[in-house]
C-alpha cells in the first residue's frame, strides 16, 4: 500500500501499515468493504480480469490492508487470511504436502493441528511423524526421504518448549523440507520467523492481533519461494474471512505493541511471584533465567506475551476446582490473548506420543490480561487459600 520505505520501528509500522488514509476520502481507517460482486467495465476488462479486485471471495480492501501488514510485521513477503488460526494451519499443511509425503510435527503442537494430522493427513496418505520439541539438530536423524515439511510451534501454547528454530530450519532446508512455524504466541512483534529460517509462518489472529476476544480470524505468511503454493491452494479452497473480523484485526494491530508490553509485564510479574508460592512445584515461562528454554528465547526472541503455565504440588482435583471455581477475575474458557486474564487446567499425557508429560502435580495455564497486576494476586491468593483449605 504505502511507498513510504520502511525504516521506522515496529510501534510506528503498527500504527501505520496497512493503511492508506488518502485512498479513503481522507478517513483515518480502511473501511469495511462488504461485497461479493466487483463490476468490470468492460468486456476486454473483465477477460484481461485485471483490476485489483475481481470477486468478494478473493479479496476486498480491507482484507488487503491487513494482509500488507501483517506481511510487513512478520517480515515475510506476503500474506494471506483464513477465517480461523487452525484453517490457516490446514491449508499451509493441504498446500505443501501431497499423498507420500511425511510431515514432522512438534510434539507440543496445538491439540487440533495434532488431530488434522492423525485424521485427514492420514486419509489423504501423508504420515506424520511427532518429535520431541527440544530435540534441535538432531531432527536429522528423523527427516526420510519423502519428509517435505517440519512443523514447529515454539514455545508450544500449553507447556511452552523453546524449539531451536534456526537448527531445525537449517536440517530441513538440507533435506529440502520446508519449515512451517505457529508463531502465535509471540506473534510478529516478538518473533520474526523469517529472520531464523522459516518459510511459513501461521499466526491465530483470533489470539493478539484481534486482542479483545470478538473474532476468529487466521493468517499464513510466506517466503517468495513459498508463496505460489500457499497463494494457490488459499484460492482453491476457497478461504475468505469476514470483513468485519478483518477491521477487527486491524484495529487490534494498532495497538499491539502497548497491549504486549503490558501482557509481558504484568505475565512476568505473576510467574515470578507464583514460582515463590509453596502450593507450586515449577513455573514454565520461557522469560524466567529457571526456565530450560531460557537461553533459546533469550537468543531469538524480543519479548515474552501473557501466557505461560505452572505444574502445583500433588493436590487433588476437588481441590484446583475449589481454586479455580471461586475465581473472580480470571476467567475460564478456550483461547487467549484479549485484554482479559484466563486460567485453565490442562494435562497433555493423554494425547503426547514422542514425549512423556512429567509433571509433579496438576498443571494450569494462565494468560495475564490487562487488569491491574495486584488486583490479579489477590484473586489468586484468594484461589490459593481455597485450595490450602481442600487440605
Ligand atoms: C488458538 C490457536 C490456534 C487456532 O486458532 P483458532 O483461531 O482458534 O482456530 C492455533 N495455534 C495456536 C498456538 C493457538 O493457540
Amino acid at each position: 500500500m504505502s511507498k513510504r520505505p520502511r525504516k521506522e520501528k515496529a510501534d510506528t509500522r503498527l500504527v501505520h501499515a496497512g493503511r492508506e488514509p488518502a485512498l479513503y476520502h481522507g478517513f483515518v481507517n480502511t473501511p469495511i468493504y462488504r461485497g461479493s460482486t466487483v463490476l468490470f467495465p468492460t468486456v476486454a476488462g473483465l477477460e484481461a480480469n485485471d483490476q485489483a479486485y475481481t470477486y468478494g471471495r478473493l479479496g476486498t480492501p480491507t482484507v488487503r490492508a491487513l494482509e500488507e501488514a501483517l506481511a510487513e510485521l512478520e517480515g515475510g513477503y506476503a500474506t494471506r487470511l483464513t477465517p480461523s488460526g487452525l484453517s490457516a494451519i490446514v491449508a499451509t499443511l493441504l498446500a505443501l504436502l501431497s499423498a507420500g509425503d511425511h510431515v514432522l510435527v512438534s510434539d507440543s503442537v496445538y491439540r487440533p493441528t495434532r488431530r488434522f494430522c492423525d485424521h485427514a493427513l492420514k486419509r489423504l496418505g501423508v504420515e506424520t511423524t511427532y518429535y520431541d520439541p527440544l530435540i534441535g539438530d538432531r531432527i536429522k536423524d528423523l527427516i526420510k526421504e519423502n519428509t517435505t515439511v517440519v512443523f514447529t510451534e515454539s514455545p508450544g501454547s500449553q507447556s511452552f518448549e523453546v524449539q531451536d528454530i534456526p537448527a531445525i530450519s537449517k536440517a530441513a532446508h538440507a533435506a529440502g523440507a520446508r519449515l512451517v512455524m505457529d508463531n502465535t504466541w509471540a506473534t510478529p512483534l516478538y518473533f520474526k520467523p523469517f529472520a531464523h529460517g522459516v518459510d511459513v509462518s501461521i499466526q491465530a489472529a483470533t489470539k493478539y492481533i484481534v486482542g479483545h476476544a470478538d473474532a476468529m480470524l487466521g493468517a499464513i505468511t510466506t517466503t517468495e519461494a513459498a508463496w505460489p503454493d500457499i497463494a494457490r491452494t488459499h484460492e482453491d479452497l476457497g478461504l475468505c474471512p469476514g470483513p468485519e473480523d478483518a477491521y477487527l484485526a486491524l484495529r487490534g494491530l494498532r495497538t499491539l505493541g502497548v497491549r504486549l508490553a503490558r501482557h509481558q509485564a504484568s505475565g512476568i510479574e505473576l510467574a515470578r511471584w507464583l514460582g515463590s508460592r509453596s502450593e507450586v512445584a515449577r513455573v514454565l515461562h520461557p522469560a524466567l533465567p529457571s526456565d530450560p528454554g531460557h537461553a533459546l528465547w533469550a537468543r531469538d526472541f524480543t519479548g515474552a506475551s501473557g501466557l505461560f503455565a505452572v505444574v502445583l504440588k500433588p493436590v487433588t482435583k476437588e481441590a484446583v476446582g475449589a481454586m479455580l471455581d471461586g475465581l473472580t477475575l480470571f476467567g475460564m474458557g478456550y483461547s487467549w490473548g484479549g485484554f482479559e486474564s484466563l486460567i485453565l487446567p490442562f494435562d497433555p499425557s493423554a494425547y503426547r506420543t514422542a514425549t512423556k508429560w512429567q509433571a509433579e502435580g496438576r498443571a494450569l495455564r494462565l494468560h495475564i490480561g490487562l487488569e491491574d497486576v495486584g488486583d490479579l494476586k489477590a484473586d489468586l491468593e484468594a484461589g490459593f487459600a481455597r485450595l490450602a483449605a481442600f487440605g
